[in-house]
């Protein structure tokens, strides 16, 4: 496997992969991971599949619990989103935990999680879509987002932003961001009318809206998403965007363009660590 990022690092502990931003591997009080297809010991027909909807859910639930032993986390402190492409977000205390993992999933709708407690760990998932990470460096809150282009163009990056500031009092200037990794703008293309929606953002849509012939375009989510993020007042230097395609990267990551949509998924998890 010819894995490189100048972003990532790439975990493999008890024969189980996963990735981890450096820049907030930096951060003392949280703990994250975005999990591959990689994993010894996964029985799912896909590897690592993190989807209830598609597989036997022990086997499932396994590949869970494989993740979190590998990046210490705490499988009973889970709580998962919903991944069906709206904008919502939900603020989470340990009355969620297990939601979405080990009891019914009741996240109608919600994409983005924010959380000021620690102990509680974030879970969203992800097959190119792009994955926000929030960190809060002075409150100390957390939020994890899914975007897919729906979701993008629909400013969910703008809404976690704005639930953390209303719930926590976060400041912009305050948070640490992270996006992706997704399918990237070497490998996301798209028709008209889902350009259109990006166009229509009213951002610098000549830096990730790409025309080329056929009435095809290319799309940057990585750099529609930061455009949204420092429109809220996310410092530019405090935003870390991928360098790895899932599509390009689909010997370590599940990509639904690259296996044309029989796949896995993937999941981010984040937590504010329980000691903190
Ligand atoms: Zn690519």
């Amino acid at each position: 496997m010819d894995f490189q990022s100048n972003v990532f690092t790439l975990n493999t502990v008890d024969g189980v992969s996963f990735l981890t931003y450096d820049r907030l591997s930096q951060i003392p009080f949280i703990r994250h991971a975005f999990s591959t297809k990689i994993g010894k010991g996964s029985r799912t027909r896909h590897p690592m599949d993190m989807s209830f909807d598609r597989d036997d859910r022990e086997a499932v639930t396994e590949n869970y619990k494989l993740l979190c032993n590998a990046a210490g986390l705490d499988y009973s402190s889970l709580v998962a989103s919903a991944q069906d492409h709206h904008t919502f977000v939900r603020v989470c205390t340990s009355a969620e935990k297990g939601i979405g993992i080990y009891r019914e999933k009741d996240m109608q709708s919600v994409d983005g999680l924010v959380t000021i407690e620690p102990g509680l760990t974030l879970c969203t998932y992800y097959a190119d879509c792009t994955p926000l990470f929030f960190v809060d460096t002075v409150t100390h809150a957390i939020g994890l987002a899914h975007g897919g282009w729906r979701g993008t163009v629909g400013k969910i990056a703008e809404k976690v932003v704005g639930t953390m500031r209303e719930s926590f009092g976060t400041d912009p200037k305050d948070l640490v961001c992270a996006i992706g990794p997704n399918i990237s703008v070497c490998c996301y293309e798209v028709d008209e009318s889902c350009a259109k929606e990006f166009y229509a953002l009213g951002l610098q849509s000549d830096r990730f809206v790409f025309p080329k012939e056929g009435g095809k375009y290319m799309v940057d989510m990585l750099e529609c998403n930061r455009q949204i993020l420092v429109s809220c007042g996310v410092k530019p230097e405090n935003i870390t965007v991928s360098d790895v395609c899932t599509k390009h990267n689909s010997d370590l990551l599940w990509s639904h363009r690259a296996t044309k949509g029989d796949r896995g998924l993937m999941c981010a998890m984040m937590r504010i660590n329980p000691d903190h």
